[in-house]
């Protein structure tokens, strides 16, 4: 994915929650590479680990969660960090989140204090990383919320949360995940909770920000048709695993592991441009906690084969760039 050298490299990711019930492996063995200003759409049903994986990319995973095993290489200007190795309190992590790697997600007011002037968060975020002083940083925090779009950025300074929109608390957190011009922007769900209109508008805010800030985007959700105008690259994640993972025209146009193909026929736009039948998918992502043999979609699956409940698919190339999970596109084992 991408030309250059990776920003992020995530190598045999596993992230397990160790609780009374059991072990939850809701991250079971991930793979991926997130170049610079490219945006990579993570897709799944909710339960399926993307936002996990996320936090663990912002080096967020704290008990009774775990990283069992492999690497998160986030690739700076001088060095290579991974991300599992550092103290998930420590200053580097510290350092890294906001000046490296910001996080938005669905709902805003988990980033903005209801009781603090939207402004005065943005300053506070950016006073945080140094460098500027605080009138200078004033000055930062109203260029960053009109960037983001909020009209009469000089007045909105002033409000506090409660006193704006859906649409406008999203894009005054956009706002303050931006503040320190992070190379990686992850966006969890960003536009689940907004109506179809306000969610084009921040879709096209994000944009335009990866256009100007020349910032990549890691965009998590559930709905295959958000990702569409905006991801470069797309690995669709099933109980943990990914299942497939492509470049965004590949996706669409020629999706090859059975649950992919299942999320597009869910999806409504596509249905009624594709004449196609809207059909969601049958029964539920299983568990974490159980520990099934064979291919985890097989439940699920109208083409599983006696092999696939035996026998755990591997994701292998089907097609220059294009992986899939499945035993329909491998030779038989
Ligand atoms: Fe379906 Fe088998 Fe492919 Fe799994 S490996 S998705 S059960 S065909």
């Amino acid at each position: 994915m991408g030309d250059g050298a990776p920003l992020i490299e995530v190598k045999g990711l596993k992230v397990h929650f160790h609780t009374e019930d059991g072990v939850a492996r809701a991250v079971d063995g991930v793979d991926f590479t997130i170049a610079p200003e490219r945006t990579l759409g993570v897709v799944g049903e909710s339960g399926c680990g993307k936002s996990v994986t996320a936090r663990a990319v912002m080096g967020l995973i704290e008990p009774p969660g775990r990283i069992e095993q492999g690497e998160i290489l986030l690739h700076l200007r001088d060095k290579v960090v991974d991300i599992c190795r550092l103290d998930p309190r420590g200053r580097e992590i510290r350092d890294i989140r906001g000046s490296e790697i910001a996080m938005i997600f669905q709902e805003p007011m988990t980033s903005l204090n209801p009781v603090f002037r939207i402004g005065d968060q943005i300053v506070e975020a950016i006073l945080l990383h140094g460098g500027m002083g605080r009138s200078q940083a004033h000055e930062r925090a109203i260029e960053l919320l009109d960037a983001v779009g909020i009209p009469m950025p000089r007045q909105r300074f002033e409000s506090f949360p409660h006193q704006l929109s859906g649409g406008m608390r999203q894009r005054a957190m956009i706002a303050m995940a931006m503040s320190c011009n992070p190379r990686l922007l992850i966006a969890d769900e960003p536009t689940t909770a907004l109506d179809v209109t306000i969610q084009a508008q921040v879709i096209d805010l994000m944009n335009a920000l990866r256009r100007d800030f020349n910032t990549a985007i890691m965009f998590i959700t559930h709905d295959l048709g958000v990702i569409a105008g905006m991801a470069d690259d797309v690995v669709v994640m099933y109980s943990g695993k990914i299942v497939e993972s492509a470049p965004v025209r590949e996706i669409f146009h020629n999706p090859k592991h059975p649950y992919t193909q299942g999320l597009m026929n869910s999806i409504p736009s596509l249905a009624v441009w594709g004449a196609r039948r809207l059909k969601a998918i049958d029964g539920v992502v299983p568990s974490p906690f159980a520990h099934q043999q064979g291919c985890r979609f097989a439940p699920r699956c109208s083409h599983a084969m006696e092999v696939c409940r035996a026998r755990s698919p591997e994701l292998l190339e089907a097609a220059p760039g294009h992986s899939a999970a499945c035993f329909l596109h491998q030779a038989a084992p």
